[in-house]
């Protein structure tokens, strides 16, 4: 089933709740204070609502029911212990396209009621599309703990000055700078700490100053965006992925991590499949200019970490020489994230004392490697692109001294719920892609860490 989350007006129009126990008293209360005008039908009524029956606060009625009293409502829940009288209010209400909840029977329901965070007038609403309650509580309460509880009292004071802010900065983009220099520094703090009058005062200073508070020259975030897995993001990461008004991926960052920028940044694409550089890198280094001199807050994610085989280096050497302000955002590397996700620890006490990242690009048909250094004992090599050149690789370490015998693993996807790990050994490392049907991106690790993948392998993914 598919649910549209809405939030619904019902402000003094007519809702019917069949049943007036506890449950019912529960769905009162909800929309009472979403301030409906709620009829209670049952012929038994308890103690909390007849309160509010005598307080005038609703309308009873006294009865079984009966089809006549859906007559003019707009939204009705059944929360009677009473199968056949659910049922029944359900199949009527949903032949006149009224919205129906039946409590705790979700396959009765035309709308199911979310878990509700409340911060009013902010509300977080939580559905697990009926499929969890309990889930949808469990999230509810670790909301709960993230979110201060002065949220609402933030909102209310912000709601307090929309207009004069749209005045004072006509811009959109100019607004929406200032409103997040004022819910990320001191005058959120101050109302977060309960000094509400402080907080007033300082917003209102804020805005009678003759400069502008917002600063109109663009930035650029570049942002490591991990290996693959969304949850491997920073939190720095996607904060800055939600501020900035334009992003600029390539093909190694997931599509469920660009959709966690900001939903109305623009996003533009810059390729980079390997041979197939949709926009070259000169270019992409003068767009990042060229944006953020236009006033924009200007994102580059990139796979993994930006430092790492991944041009970052490149991309801000022009910012600094155009004094364009940037930050630096880590990112967990590829070779680290598969490691982890394939139980390959990268160095162990028994097995490994080192560990060097190469790439495995060909160049003119062979790989311009420092070989000696490679074939150290108790090293682990952590291979990036290394799939086109991995049979020069490994024919190459073998004829320097490398055991034929070395473990090694191929890590496909890694972190991703498409990853999948091949174990073999150096001499037929090169078999495997020639067997099987290998997906990019690839990391290659050797060495005798690889063995215990067997032990330590903890990652299930389910595809
Ligand atoms: N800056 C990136 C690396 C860019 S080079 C980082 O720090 O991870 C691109 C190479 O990274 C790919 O060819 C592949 O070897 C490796 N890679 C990136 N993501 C990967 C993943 N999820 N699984 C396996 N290898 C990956």
């Amino acid at each position: 089933m598919k649910y549209l989350p809405i939030f619904y007006d019902l402000s003094v129009r007519p809702c019917l709740v069949v049943g007036a126990g506890e449950i019912a008293a529960r769905k009162v209360r909800q929309l009472r204070k979403a301030e409906a005008s709620v009829t209670v039908i049952a012929p038994d009524i308890c103690d909390e609502l007849q309160g509010l029956v005598d307080n005038k606060e609703i309308q009873y009625i006294a009865e079984r029911f009966s089809e006549e009293i859906l007559h003019d409502k707009i939204l009705v829940i059944a929360a009677t212990n009473d199968e056949e009288v659910n049922r029944q209010v359900s199949e009527l209400a949903k032949a006149q396209n009224i919205p129906v909840n039946v409590v705790d029977n979700p396959g009765l329901c035309s709308f199911i009621m979310p878990s509700i965070v409340d911060r009013d007038p902010v509300q977080i609403a939580i559905s697990t599309g009926g499929a969890s309650p309990v889930l949808a509580r469990l999230l509810r309460a670790r909301l709960e703990t993230l979110i201060p509880a002065s949220y609402g009292r933030l909102a209310q004071l912000i709601g307090k000055f929309r207009q004069h802010v749209r005045q004072r900065y006509p811009k959109m983009q100019e607004r929406r700078r200032f409103w997040e220099h004022i819910l990320q520094g001191p005058v959120a703090e101050m109302m977060y700490a309960g000094q509400d009058k402080a907080a007033l005062n300082a917003l209102e200073k804020t805005l009678e100053e003759e400069e502008p508070v917002i600063d109109k020259a663009g930035e650029v975030y570049l942002v490591g965006a991990g290996p693959g897995d969304p949850d491997l993001l920073t939190f720095r990461a996607l904060r800055l992925m939600q501020q900035a008004e334009v992003v600029l991926y390539d093909r190694l960052v997931a599509p469920e991590i660009v959709d966690l920028c900001r939903k109305d940044a623009e996003r533009i694409y810059v390729g980079k499949k390997r041979d197939q550089h949709t926009l070259p890198q000169t270019e992409i280094n003068q767009l990042l200019v060229d944006l953020a001199k236009q006033g924009k807050r200007v994102l580059r994610l990139k796979g993994g970490d930006p430092f790492i085989f991944g041009r970052g280096g490149e991309e801000i050497d022009l910012l600094s020489a155009e004094n364009i302000p940037f930050q630096v955002i880590p990112g967990i590397t590829a070779a680290s994230g598969c490691a982890s996700y394939a139980g390959i620890p990268l160095t162990h006490r028994d097995y490994a004392h080192t560990c060097v990242f190469i790439t495995g690009h060909l160049k003119d048909g062979s790989m311009d490697l420092n070989w000696d250094t490679l074939i150290q004992p108790r090293q682990t090599i952590a291979v990036y692109m290394g799939i086109v050149g991995l049979e020069v690789l490994c024919r190459e370490l073998i004829a320097r001294g490398m055991s034929e015998t070395m473990p090694a693993a191929l890590i496909q996807q890694g972190t991703t719920h498409k990853q999948k790990v091949y174990i073999s050994d150096l001499a037929s490392l090169p078999d495997i892609p020639r067997q099987h049907d290998i997906q990019p991106p690839t990391m290659i690790i050797i060495g005798e860490v690889v063995k215990l993948h067997e032990n330590l392998s903890w990652f299930d993914p389910h595809e």
